[in-house]
């Protein structure tokens, strides 16, 4: 158990560095590859250099540029070398983000001031791709920027044709994803070039997950589509050092074609009693040893580093979609020429979230997906040595899963069938709104949303009666009452 509260006379710090340690034991493996998201791991070598260059600039504060010059100057390189990676010119210029939610956010928040300075737009909308990251449904909330979800074409990337005829006067940026996040492809981005060009709208590419692996791929001479500022048209770019950069985590980067964009994100306020105040970026505090070890980060993997990793990488992610590919009633979802792939099942005998509960009781941590129901893996050099392991769990579960249909009518499979689709999606909100309101509420209440399939019941984790976390057994109920009313 945590030891929980202020005492009241400092503890031994050796006791309580122990205690995290315990804490931590019980975290998903990511160190041997059963983890696939969230985690950009490249060994404890790596890990304690990052460390270590993060620690130089442990207490420094990018707040503000002009007092911690040395940390403006790792912000500049970061930038410099990311827009070069992304072929752009002289004239591009960025920020270094805590992550990549705050970059596209940012972006929303600068093509709407954008909008409104240029165009005088009021109501401003941006068109995203239904799979566009969570982020800019965020940003889209949060400024006040209306999003309007272009649907994908049968490859599963954004419909060109679908953007078009959602562009308006009110319309103050358009979005495509290289790649995006569920199913891991890259939108065409030339094509929305030409609709940015001709209607003279921004375009900004999320490589949020691509930006530091897609320019290795295509250093591979690997053909890839052109997503990049060598595309007219795209006056953006996020891009993740804190991913496929393996740096430590809070560190990203917004570039942005020009000044004269980049300005609208910026943000000024002359008469603050505090002083005079000027920000970049969303953050105040701005933490420096994030940027040291993105630079760090860089500096120690280089080029000919970047390009191994990709090239493991690649090979993995290969080897994944070809022994995926072979298993019958298995197919990857579109095609995926990055490092992510989501994999669904072709014949109503095999239901893929059954498939994945199977694999989370061989302890694989795998994200679910929806629209179309789908599992995930996010590909690192790591898993190299898991693919035949995986594999064969993988086959071994599409087998049981097909001898034992019953399997999708309980645990997370129903739960996870029936959230993914309509009339269920107000339901869930709300129920994961309430569960949200437990977690954050004064009781601050632990939730394993791992249902009941997962094995290690770590300890004061709530769990209802039906092993469900508490908002599942609350659709689930929600679901029998109007079973029972409707009777259907
Ligand atoms: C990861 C990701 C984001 C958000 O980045 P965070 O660092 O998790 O905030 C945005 N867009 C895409 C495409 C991503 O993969």
């Amino acid at each position: 158990m945590l030891t929980t509260g202020m005492p009241d006379t400092g503890r031994k710090k050796e006791d309580i560095l122990d205690e995290l340690k315990t804490l931590s034991s019980a975290d998903p493996e990511y160190k041997t590859g059963r983890l696939w998201s969230l985690v950009y791991y490249l060994g404890e070598e790596h890990t304690d250099f990052l460390k270590d260059a993060y620690n130089s600039y442990f207490s420094a504060n990018g707040l503000n540029p002009t007092a911690f010059k040395g940390l403006k100057q790792l912000e500049n390189d970061v930038i410099r070398t990311t827009a070069s990676l992304l072929h752009g010119d002289k004239n591009v210029c960025g920020v270094v983000t805590s992550g990549g939610t705050e970059s596209c956010l940012l972006a929303v928040k600068t093509y709407r001031d954008l909008g409104r300075a240029k165009k005088n737009i009021r109501r401003p909308e941006m068109i995203l791709p239904e799979t566009a990251h969570v982020a800019w449904a965020k940003g889209a909330e949060y400024f006040g920027v209306k999003a309007l979800y272009a649907p994908l074409d049968r490859d599963y990337r954004v419909d060109v044709k679908a953007v078009r005829k959602l562009v308006s006067r009110n319309t103050v940026m358009i979005l495509g994803s290289a790649p995006e996040y569920p199913h891991g492809l890259i939108d065409p981005i030339e094509e929305l070039g030409e609709i940015a060009v001709s209607k003279n709208i921004p375009l900004h590419v999320d490589a949020c997950v691509g930006g530091y692996i897609l320019p290795f791929i295509e250093m591979l001479d690997v053909d890839l589509p052109l997503w990049d500022y060598r595309v007219k048209g795209v006056t953006s770019i996020s891009a993740d050092t804190h991913k496929y950069g393996f740096a430590a985590k809070g560190a990203s980067t917004i570039t942005y074609r020009s000044l004269e964009i980049l300005k609208h994100q910026m943000f000024v306020l002359q008469n603050w009693p505090g002083g005079v105040f000027a920000s970049p970026a969303l953050l105040g505090t701005r933490p420096g040893g994030a940027y040291a070890a993105a630079w760090a980060a860089i500096q120690a993997i280089g080029r000919d580093g970047y390009i191994d990793l990709t090239e493991k990488t690649l090979r993995t992610t290969n080897r994944l979609k070809v022994g995926i590919s072979e298993i019958p009633d298995l197919k990857i979802v579109g095609n995926p020429q990055a490092s992510l792939f989501a994999y669904t099942s072709t014949s109503s005998d095999v239901n893929i979230f059954a498939v994945g509960d199977f694999l989370e009781k061989k302890n694989w941590h795998i994200d679910r997906l929806q629209r179309p129901d789908a599992l995930h893996a996010m590909v690192t050099p790591g898993h190299e040595v898991v693919v035949d392991q995986y594999l064969e769990d993988l086959r071994e579960a599409v087998s049981w899963v097909r001898q034992h249909p019953e399997a999708a009518e309980t645990g997370g499979a129903a739960t996870y069938g029936m959230i993914a689709h309509l009339p269920f999606q107000k339901m869930v909100k709300k129920q994961v709104l309430d569960m949200f309101a437990d977690m954050y509420g004064p009781e601050g209440k632990m939730i394993d949303m791992e249902s009941s399939m997962s094995s290690n019941d770590s300890g004061g984790t709530e769990k209802t009666a039906s092993g469900m976390p508490p908002f599942i057994d609350g659709i689930i109920k929600w679901y029998i009452k109007r079973k029972q009313r409707t009777g259907n």
